[in-house]
């Protein structure tokens, strides 16, 4: 499957993105983030969050702690692995009981414990290219997640701009 390219060009855009993925987002999904510091992972999890009924203002990259929990109509798990020296250290962390849950798994920096995830996860990935503009690319492994980019295609292309 070729990566669904989506261009957004600001913060409020990239707002609108996680609202639309929040949206397509089932239970148990795990999506994984990766894109320099600026990018706007961040923001996009703040902006799932909200769409989920979460509190938006909780939200911040947990870097010094593993993992940030936000209560929303599914729980949120916001991980950030730039801190994770390794794959091995973060798997040692539990993580893989929040993965196999029904609650939603975010994790910023996600290529740098790639092979912790499980078998069916979505990856984000952000370029910068331009002062306020994001190419996020996006790619499904496994059927779940693949039925989650599919509905964020579609709701993204049929969005009112
Ligand atoms: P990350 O978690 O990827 O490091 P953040 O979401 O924490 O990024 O921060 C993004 C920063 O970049 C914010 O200060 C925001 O104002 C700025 N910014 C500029 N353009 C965008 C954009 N298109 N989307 C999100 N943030 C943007
Ligand atoms: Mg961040």
């Amino acid at each position: 499957m070729t990566p669904l390219s989506i261009t957004v060009s600001g913060e409020a855009e990239t707002g609108q993105l996680g609202q639309q993925l929040a949206l397509a987002l089932a239970p148990g999904a795990v999506v994984g983030l990766d894109g320099p510091l600026g990018a706007g992972k961040t923001t996009l999890v703040r902006s799932v969050a909200a769409a989920l009924g979460a509190n938006p203002r909780q939200v911040a990259s947990p870097t010094f702690v593993l993992m940030h929990q936000y209560e929303a109509r599914t729980p949120i798990y916001h991980f950030d692995a730039y801190r994770v020296k390794s794959a091995n250290e973060f798997w040692e962390l539990g993580i893989q009981d929040y993965f196999e849950s029904v609650g939603i798994s975010i994790i910023e920096w996600a290529s740098r414990v790639v092979e912790c995830l499980p078998d069916d996860h979505i990856l984000g990935r952000a370029e910068l290219t331009g002062e306020s503009s994001r190419l996020w690319l996006w790619s499904a492994a496994g059927p779940r997640s693949a039925e989650i980019l599919r509905k964020l295609e579609s709701s993204w292309q049929s969005r009112a701009i």
